[in-house]
């Protein structure tokens, strides 16, 4: 919990603190108090469509207890900013699919320099520390770079790392993977994918060859498509995850990097917008720094 406040820091500046005043200085709820609530919540990025759906679900609040004060409603806004997500009968699942019995299979999309491998040596450290077996495979082989940055997180982590040349073909690296793992009785085996958005087609295509070399090999997987998203591009994230929602299916998002952001109110959007669960949150460059997300937590931390 330390950690997670602490990474959200820079976001509680700007949007908590001045969420704390908008409800410490205005003494009526009013139009203006409406207005400047809906710019707070835009500028920390929460989204257009959010701030308007927060700001108007208050409005009714207000109404409905005849509210005067906007210190009668902070506890409301606290909700609403939780519970978006239930209101539209979605039920939200943070947790990972970790499989109770045999291989459990993660595959990490994202595009270049999100975050993806770091995140993957982070779980992998974390996974392992709950004594689990973990292997990684380094399928992104168009980098050179990617492949020994993967191994120098498999040594940090101290876990195997599956890799094939550069310039190789990704598939094989996966399929040899998959064997590996089932053979040497892996829990997580974590697959780390190449990112190239500018190839949209090609890089789609390539995800679902990947995605069938996986189900050949086991059927029930891959357990979780995770997409990487870096927090601190704002709605650049956004639009990165409309597209791979659209190509790839999707289960679930990390969020990178949130402890370098003001912003952090995109994780928010993202949820609220497009329906796909944040299951987990960077909070810095360590291994030690990542978290399970928990919107409760998330949004009462905002407000300290
Ligand atoms: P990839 O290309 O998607 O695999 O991205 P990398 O894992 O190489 O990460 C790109 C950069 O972001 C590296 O310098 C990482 O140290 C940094 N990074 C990744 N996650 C976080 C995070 O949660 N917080 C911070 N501050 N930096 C991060």
């Amino acid at each position: 919990q330390e950690k997670y406040d602490k990474g959200l820091e820079k976001t509680r500046k700007t949007f908590g603190e001045r969420m704390n005043e908008l409800f410490a200085n205005f003494r009526t709820v009013d139009e203006d108090f409406f207005e400047e609530l809906e710019e707070t919540l835009i500028g920390a990025d929460v989204g257009f469509d959010t701030a308007i759906r927060i700001s108007e679900s208050l409005r009714q609040e207000v109404k409905l207890r005849n509210a005067k004060k906007p210190a009668e409603v902070q506890n409301a806004i606290i909700e609403k900013l939780v519970n978006l997500y239930e209101e539209e009968g979605m039920d939200e699942v943070n947790e990972l699919a970790i499989q109770p019995d045999g291989l459990t299979v993660m595959l990490f999309v994202g595009v270049n320099g999100v975050g993806k491998t770091t995140s993957i040596g982070k779980l992998a450290h974390q996974l392992k520390q709950e004594g689990k077996k973990i292997m990684l495979a380094a399928a992104d082989t168009f980098r050179a770079g990617a492949i020994d940055q993967l191994v120098v997180w498999g040594e940090r982590a101290g876990v195997e790392v599956v890799r094939g040349n550069a310039g190789g073909d990704p598939a094989a690296v996966v399929f040899d993977a998959m064997r590996r793992a089932k053979e040497e009785q892996v829990d997580v085996l974590l697959i780390d994918t190449a990112g190239r958005l500018q190839n949209k087609v090609n890089l789609m295509n390539e995800l679902e060859k990947i995605q069938r070399i996986i189900q050949r090999e086991e059927p029930t997987a891959p357990h979780e498509v995770l997409l990487v998203l870096d927090a601190t591009t704002g709605q650049n994230a956004m639009v990165q995850a409309k597209q791979f929602k659209e190509t790839t299916n999707v289960t679930g998002l990390v969020l990178s990097k949130l402890d370098g952001t003001a912003k952090g109110g995109i994780v928010l959007a993202i949820r609220n917008e497009l329906h796909l669960p944040v299951k987990l949150v960077g909070l810095g460059e360590g291994i030690d720094d990542l978290e399970p997300f928990n919107p409760n937590e998330f949004v009462i931390g905002l407000f300290k």
